[in-house]
């Protein structure tokens, strides 16, 4: 039975006062770990430690939303994961829709990152998904194919542990369209099946895949009761307490179904 996983990624969005409520409702509302469900925020870089203080102790974990793949250094305006793990950071998101489509990080990028943050411990969350052109040309297997054989590039088995996979469809990414159950149970099925060929059958049961994209209350419980969705990786509903809630809920709701 793989553990729901329902993650926030406040992107480039709070203050550090609202950041500090945020966590603080979430904290309160999420007081242990839940052994059905695990709970992530990952805030802006220079709010993690803010918002780790606040929530340690809690059922609320915190992560990154990208590292660099060079140990300290000169490396300007760059995160080392040696320098989450000292803050007490456990999971970074990494390739995410944005990352590899504003900031223009490609497969291999994101391989030295995967590499280097699942060497310092960390929790890797990749995500993969496909702009609605290669959607409408037919193109989505091809396209995580891609994304998974060249984030995943020279990852052995037994980093399983520490990975999980987002599926994020670029065109539901912050636009209000959502995949529909059915969109979205075929991306995670191609996906388990791909870890199945790839890696073995057990890595392919172990491993969480999330559905990523507009996720809301409305629709969290029908996106997560897909036999193989696994979580969410939450943006703008994770901004809001009354929101990132309720998605949670649903995903205790149905871990105790
Ligand atoms: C995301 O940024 O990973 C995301 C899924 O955003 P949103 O929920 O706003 O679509």
């Amino acid at each position: 039975m793989r553990r729901f996983l329902v993650a926030g990624n406040w992107k480039m969005n709070t203050t550090k006062e609202s950041g500090a409520q945020l966590a603080q409702a979430l904290a309160s509302e999420v007081p242990s770990e839940n052994p059905a469900v695990e709970v992530l925020v990952c805030p802006p870089f220079p709010y993690l430690t803010t918002i780790g203080d606040i929530v340690t102790g809690s059922g609320v974990g915190y992560g990154a939303q990208n590292c660099y793949h060079e140990a300290p250094g000169a490396f300007t305006g760059e995160t080392a994961t040696e320098m989450l793990t000292d803050i007490g950071c456990r999971s970074v998101i990494l390739g995410h829709s944005e990352r590899r489509h504003v900031l223009k990080e490609t497969d291999a990028d994101i391989n030295l990152k995967v590499k280097k943050a699942l060497e310092a411990g960390l929790q890797v969350i990749l995500c993969v998904g496909e702009l609605q052109s290669e959607r409408e040309s037919d193109q989505t297997e091809a396209v995580l194919n891609t994304q998974m054989t060249g984030g995943l590039a020279g990852v052995d088995g037994a980093a399983f542990g520490q990975i999980v996979i987002a599926y994020e469809p670029v065109w539901a990414i912050g636009t209000g369209l959502t995949a529909s159950p059915e969109q979205a149970e075929a991306a995670h099925l191609y996906l388990r099946n791909w870890l199945k060929d790839q890696y073995s059958a057990e890595i392919a049961d172990a491993t969480r895949i999330l559905y990523g994209g507009s996720v809301k209350p409305d629709n969290a419980k029908e996106l997560l009761s897909q036999e193989n969705v696994d979580g969410a990786l939450v943006g703008g509903a994770s901004l809001k307490a009354e929101l990132f809630i309720p998605i949670i809920q649903a995903a205790v709701e149905l871990s105790a179904e």
